[in-house]
């Protein structure tokens, strides 16, 4: 219909288009008259006849527009037209402006059917996307973004989020693509429980303190002697625990603080008056007479071990110290004293050879002398000594058990 009304006007434009020339041809008469009325007045200085000159000037004048109507070859339209004109113009005026008026609304309504006023989207200053309200879509984020199903999450964590007033094509608005991409940037963080003995690489992680509570009672109970640094931290982590996860890593810090345990069992054990005996005397050697035995050989019990070995088997000394003694004793034979502090002292005889001399500071380990036969003795062994603020204990107390 808007069509139809365009092409009328139009159309009736067009039709005016004849008149526009009459208008500038009746301008063109007023400059005749005025050029013929100005010869007239010469004429009429001339021959000073009042009504002569007055017929020759209409006379004149109506020469003139014959001669006009000739040029112009459009007798009609000049006929009686003049007033008609002037009104017509003010109707092409009125309609030029009715199509300006009908051009704007169409392109308004063009403009606001194809474009609108959005959001612009951006992460971190990067686009995603637009939105048309922000609000409902602000609640969207909170409702389909940061709100977690996973009861472990302990919030969910969106970079920045900013918005652009714009005025873009209705067809790039597409919010649950938005939300799509937010989601896919977003990370779950969740909150957990670490147990751990001090050293991360062993910590147990789990989503509840209770459960963590319950791994700390668990090992304290089986783990006594090491597990007094275990506790529990809480932390915050981009990752879930999973169950698997969970059982591996008790598992892992289970056998560490087991091995650890036995470790320390095995020190408190070797340990004498504060020395660890770290190293056996002797290695692949077989017991051949106990502390405290009867024996028909010596006239009083046994004040140390026997280990049998081969002759010349390396004899080590037990734990750092210093060598006191280095040489024959009476029935010892070759005989090495180390003191190892705390009152502790060791003894190492019928050695064949010794390899220390008596000053030197040795290391748990460390070869001393060899295995031999010298003193009072009736085959190839190391006779070992312990001995606590000068008494004699039972070497197998700490070592051979
Ligand atoms: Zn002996």
């Amino acid at each position: 219909m808007i069509l139809r009304r365009i092409y009328a006007i139009i159309k009736h434009a067009a039709q005016y288009k004849g008149e526009w020339f009459f208008i500038l041809s009746e301008l063109n008469s007023v400059k005749l008259i005025k050029k013929i009325t100005k010869d007239s007045s010469k004429n009429y200085k001339k021959n000073s006849d009042r009504n002569i000159n007055n017929i020759k000037i209409k006379e004149n004048l109506k020469k003139s527009k014959n001669n006009q109507e000739e040029y112009k070859g459009q007798p009609d339209l000049r006929k009686n037209k003049y007033g008609a004109t002037r009104k017509n113009v003010y109707e092409v005026i009125i309609n030029i402006t009715q199509i300006a008026l009908i051009v704007t609304i169409l392109s308004t309504i063009f403009i606001f059917t194809k474009y609108t006023p959005a959001y612009a989207v951006t992460l971190n200053d990067e686009l995603i996307g637009y939105v048309s309200n922000k609000e409902s879509f602000e609640q969207k984020i909170q409702n389909e973004v940061l709100t977690s199903s996973n009861e472990n999450v302990a919030f969910v964590a969106l970079d920045n989020v900013n918005y652009k007033y714009e005025f873009v094509n209705t067809n790039v608005i597409n919010e649950s693509s938005v939300i799509n991409t937010l989601k896919d940037n977003s990370k779950s963080i969740y909150k957990v429980y670490e147990v751990s003995n001090g050293n991360e690489d062993d910590a147990v992680y789990v989503n509840t303190e209770e459960e963590a509570q319950e791994i700390v009672n668990k090992l304290k109970s089986e783990y006594n002697k090491v597990t007094d640094d275990l506790s529990i931290t809480t932390l915050y982590l981009e990752e879930e625990v999973s169950d698997e996860a969970i059982e591996l890593a008790k598992a892992k810090i289970n056998e560490k603080l087991k091995a650890e345990q036995e470790e320390k069992e095995k020190i408190e054990l070797r340990t004498v008056n504060g020395i660890y005996l770290a190293v056996l005397p002797v290695s692949g050697g077989k017991i051949s007479s106990r502390y405290g035995a009867n024996e028909s050989v010596r006239n009083h019990t046994h004040k140390g071990l026997d280990i049998a070995a081969s002759y010349g088997t390396p004899i080590k000394a037990v734990a750092d110290g210093t060598v006191i003694f280095s040489g024959t004793e009476s029935g010892y034979g070759n005989l090495i004293k180390i003191d190892h502090g705390n009152s502790v002292t060791t003894y190492y005889g019928h050695c064949s050879k010794l390899l220390v001399s008596t000053g030197a500071s040795v290391k748990a380990g460390d070869v001393i002398a060899k295995v031999g036969s010298t003193g009072n003795s009736t085959g190839n062994h190391l006779h070992f000594e312990i001995r606590v603020n000068g008494s004699y204990v039972n070497p197998q107390k700490y070592l051979y058990n």
